[in-house]
């Protein structure tokens, strides 16, 4: 049994997380200051003795007794990161520093929520971790982007200076159970809108893709990233690599759902990513990891879920 420091752990994937690390048996202590997280996310861990929440803010520094930290508070979504862009990047890169010197300071390994969007809108496809990337340092995306990219670059100072055991992993989009409904990317965007009989809003012509992984798949790779050995820090892409247009997402929302919303065009974002889709060769040698839930299956569970939520607690206004 180990203590493990999950933070940003009442957010979508940090809820799974904290779930999967309990039924393994280990202690979780989630801390998160609750920005885009949600109580309902984290209230049916609340049963386990060995799970203890922290509303805390990455920015100050925290000790804790603790063996493991998985670093994963940050906004995610576009409308979220870029609502207060100097917060975010204060969020990723404080946050990153003050993770490492707890577990600099406690001996613990520490694991690092990374993203394609490191690749920016990339002009190799797919992206292997080798690509270095075409970030727009000055756009309105970059203080996610770069962000994340100067957390990376303090986890290998940190391994170089301090010999840390660091794993990081570059996660490509993701969705499932417990996103909010109104957290603004497009796959919850798409089925609150079918759901409840809105517009569905594609930005630009559709012809953009993006390649969706279901949350329980990249939750199994956070844990084998993790178990690796030492000499195993990445990055390492973690992404299902069946690739889609929005165009094709947005039929595939309506054909599941059975709705009758329409479909309408809005401008496309500045510097929003042409294509995107991981190369998991280095996954697939080093953790023996894929996904294996088909678009078709993950977003029906989703899709589920959301007509739950939506029952309960009514539409929120989508972002
Ligand atoms: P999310 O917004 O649902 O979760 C983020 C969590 O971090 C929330 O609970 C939020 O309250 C918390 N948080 C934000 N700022 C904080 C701060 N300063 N201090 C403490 N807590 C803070 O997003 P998510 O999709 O669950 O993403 C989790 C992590 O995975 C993020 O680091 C994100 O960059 C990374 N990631 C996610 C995806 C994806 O497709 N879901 C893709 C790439 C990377
Ligand atoms: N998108 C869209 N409609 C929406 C939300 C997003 O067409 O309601 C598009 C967005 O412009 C992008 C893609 O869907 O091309 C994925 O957007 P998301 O915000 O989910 O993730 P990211 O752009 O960070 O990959």
């Amino acid at each position: 049994m180990r203590r493990v420091l999950v933070t940003g752990g009442a957010g979508f994937l940090g809820s799974h997380l904290c779930e999967f690390l309990l039924e393994a048996g280990h202690h979780v202590i989630c801390a998160d200051n609750f920005s885009t997280g949600l109580e309902r996310n984290i209230s049916h861990l609340r049963d386990f003795e060995t799970f203890s929440v922290i509303r805390h803010d990455v920015v100050d520094p925290i000790d804790l007794e603790i063996d493991e930290i998985y670093n994963l508070a940050c906004p995610a979504s576009p409308p979220h990161y870029q609502a207060d862009p100097i917060r975010t990047m204060r969020t990723s890169v404080l946050g990153a520093l003050n993770m490492l010197d707890l577990a600099h300071r406690r001996c613990a390994k520490i694991f690092q929520a990374s993203t394609s969007e490191v690749y920016g809108d990339p002009h190799v496809h797919p992206q292997p971790e080798s690509y270095l990337g075409n970030v727009n340092t000055t756009g309105p995306r970059a203080c996610y982007d770069e962000g994340k990219r100067s957390a990376e670059t303090l986890f290998f100072d940190y391994q170089r200076c301090h010999d840390l055991r660091i794993k990081i992993v570059r996660i490509f989009n993701t969705y499932g159970p417990h996103m909010r409904p109104d957290d603004g990317r497009v796959v919850s965007n798409f089925i609150v809108q079918a759901l409840t009989g809105k517009d569905i809003t594609i930005y630009g012509d559709g012809s953009q893709t993006r390649s969706f992984c279901y949350v329980d798949d990249l939750i199994r790779g956070f844990h084998w990233m993790m178990d690796t050995g030492d000499e195993v820090t990445g990055p390492i892409n973690l992404g299902n690599p069946g690739e889609f247009t929005i165009a094709e997402l947005a039929s595939m929302v309506i054909d599941l759902t059975g709705s009758r919303s329409r479909i309408v065009q809005m401008p496309l974002p500045a510097d929003d990513p042409r294509q995107r889709r991981p190369d998991i060769t280095q996954a697939e040698k080093q953790l023996g990891w894929r996904p294996n839930t088909a678009l078709r299956d993950g977003l029906g569970r989703t899709i589920a879920y959301f007509d739950k939520v939506l029952s309960t607690e009514g539409a929120l206004p989508v972002r």
